[in-house]
């Protein structure tokens, strides 16, 4: 083993453990941990706060704005949740927002001043949370930001510059072709895969069925804001032929400025057609200048990589400690369909395909590509991950630049398994809720129209959430009905994208051994 080796499994253990530490600290110490005294709330617009228990039409002065207050007293309520009694100290922000919606009531009003109310304990609009814990997050945040922040840096030059030098040496546009038909068949073939998997399980175990009247009422009326606004920016999408065109970009560098995968790679793979065409000689000194940006971007991604395990257990101790465990238990079947699928897509179709395909160890490749599955996991984004995916199939599997270059930044921008089967759960499950029976052919809708949306949906965080509510009109299922799955959102999008990185990790090592590239998994 040499060193290099040995480095690289130590950062797979100090990922791990850094996970690890993130999830047990943000159950023990984080804001909603129950150890901790649950001394104050956090209030959501929606939250009356009146001045007396018992009256809910009496709105307490200067309440308005009101995010965060201490708990004095509970009192038990006989028509309902039970009362809170709150006190807060008026902050300049609240001022503000008193001055300008309630200018009478602002009048003569301080910053610092105590003002005591009620407010009933309804989740999620108000939510107690341990101070200690919030602190703890507040204080440790920043980490998993600038964690992130750096291998987000990377993203764009590393894309642009792998895919330019790619192309560049490939010297064969034929080769080039054959790659691109076979790779996007494999995509859309396992992502249609996936659907038929997940909406196979969700017809099985029919979860929606199963959840509780009181508790569907209770999901749809505590997140029916969010689920408008997720419903509106999903509006903004534009059809497949506008999609398509809208690769080409109109200005290359306003792309690359603004982060738009697809016409980077578009941009890039042009780029790197039209270098291949000049004179070789001339030619020459301007791939090799590309390959050394592209080797300067790698190495910044191996200076980011010593902040993961540090990162990784940072973001997680946010997300650990700021999610109620109580959705998860309402949803609790949905959530395991969702998971059991992800995990029998995984083992059935991308276990073939690796094995047979590439013909790898499966379990050896997982190995080899686990430290982009921990980030993927605790980052939820896969082109965040990109960089990592990319290393860990070059270096542990031998897949060539040429290939991976191509087929990830492809695969973490239009491959998307995990999002294509979460999506057509859901769809099936929210139907499920509001008593809809889907026949055969709308459910066939259901899976193209997931795999679109999960072709649409971009490699960040919650954005598969985003391209549901397309999935939902397409089969004429009420998008209000996002507002029972998000709050499990932020969970299964860990999952989810962990998956869809292991997807496009499979599409790499499969079109490697197409191209009768040498691969081998070295692990620890
Ligand atoms: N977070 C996912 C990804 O980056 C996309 C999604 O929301 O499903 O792959």
């Amino acid at each position: 083993m040499s060193d290099a080796q040995s480095g690289r499994m130590q950062l797979h253990t100090k990922i791990l453990l850094g996970m690890v530490l993130g999830v047990v600290l943000g159950f023990l110490v984080g804001p909603n941990s129950s150890l901790l005294p649950q001394t104050a709330v956090n209030l959501t617009g929606k939250a009356a706060v009146v001045q007396q228990a018992d009256d809910d039409s009496s709105p307490a002065e200067l309440s308005y704005g009101l995010r965060q207050a201490q708990i004095v007293a509970r009192k038990p309520a006989d028509d309902g949740p039970d009362w809170l009694e709150i006190r807060w100290k008026l902050d300049a922000r609240q001022l503000l927002a008193l001055q300008q919606h309630e200018p009478k009531a602002a009048r003569g009003a301080k910053v610092g001043e105590p003002h005591t109310g009620f407010v009933r304990d309804i989740a999620p609009q108000v939510t107690s949370y341990a101070p200690i814990g919030q602190l703890l997050v507040d204080a440790t945040e920043w980490l998993g930001r600038l964690f992130l922040a750096l291998i987000r840096m990377v993203v764009i030059p590393l894309v642009f510059f792998s895919l330019c030098v790619g192309v560049a040496s490939l010297g064969d546009l034929h080769r080039l072709g054959r790659m691109g038909t076979r790779t996007i068949g494999l995509f859309l073939g396992t992502t249609v895969v996936a659907l038929v998997i997940g909406v196979g399980l969700c017809n099985l175990v029919q979860p929606g069925t199963l959840l509780a009247e009181e508790e569907r009422a209770r999901l749809l009326s505590s997140y029916s804001d969010a689920a408008q606004s997720t419903a509106a920016r999903a509006a903004d999408s534009q059809g497949v032929v506008d999609q398509l065109l809208s690769m080409v970009p109109s200005n290359p560098i306003a792309s690359l400025a603004n982060g738009d995968m697809l016409q980077i790679i578009c941009f890039a793979l042009l780029f790197g057609i039209a270098i291949t065409m000049l004179d070789q000689k001339r030619a020459k000194p301007l791939v090799s200048m590309l390959d050394t940006c592209n080797e300067a971007m790698v190495m910044l991604v191996h200076i980011a990589m010593k902040l993961a395990p540090v990162g990784v257990a940072a973001l997680l101790f946010k997300v650990v400690g700021s999610t109620g465990l109580s959705v998860l238990l309402a949803l609790g079947v949905y959530t395991l369909v969702v998971l059991g699928g992800l995990a029998l897509h995984a083992a059935i179709s991308y276990g073939t395909l690796v094995t047979f395909g590439a013909r790898l160890s499966f379990v050896g490749f997982l190995a080899a590509i686990r430290p982009a599955l921990l980030l993927a996991f605790s980052t939820s984004s896969s082109s965040a991950t990109l960089p990592i995916t990319k290393q860990c199939v070059e270096d542990n599997i031998g897949v060539s630049n040429q290939t991976s270059s191509f087929v990830l930044p492809l695969g973490a921008t239009i491959n998307m398994d995990g999002t294509a089967l979460y999506q057509g759960v859901a769809a099936l499950f929210i139907a499920q809720i509001y008593g809809m029976d889907l026949n055969l052919g709308e459910q066939l809708t259901i899976v193209t129209s997931a795999t679109l949306a999960s072709v649409g949906a971009a490699g960040v965080p919650g954005a598969g959430m985003i391209t549901l509510a397309m999935v939902l009109t397409a089969v004429g299922v009420p998008t209000e009905g996002l507002a029972l799955v998000l709050g499990v959102d932020r969970l299964l999008d860990m999952f989810r994208t962990a998956t869809n990185v292991v997807g496009d990790s499979t599409a790499a090592v499969v079109m490697a051994r197409l191209e009768d590239e040498k691969l081998e998994v070295h692990t620890t």
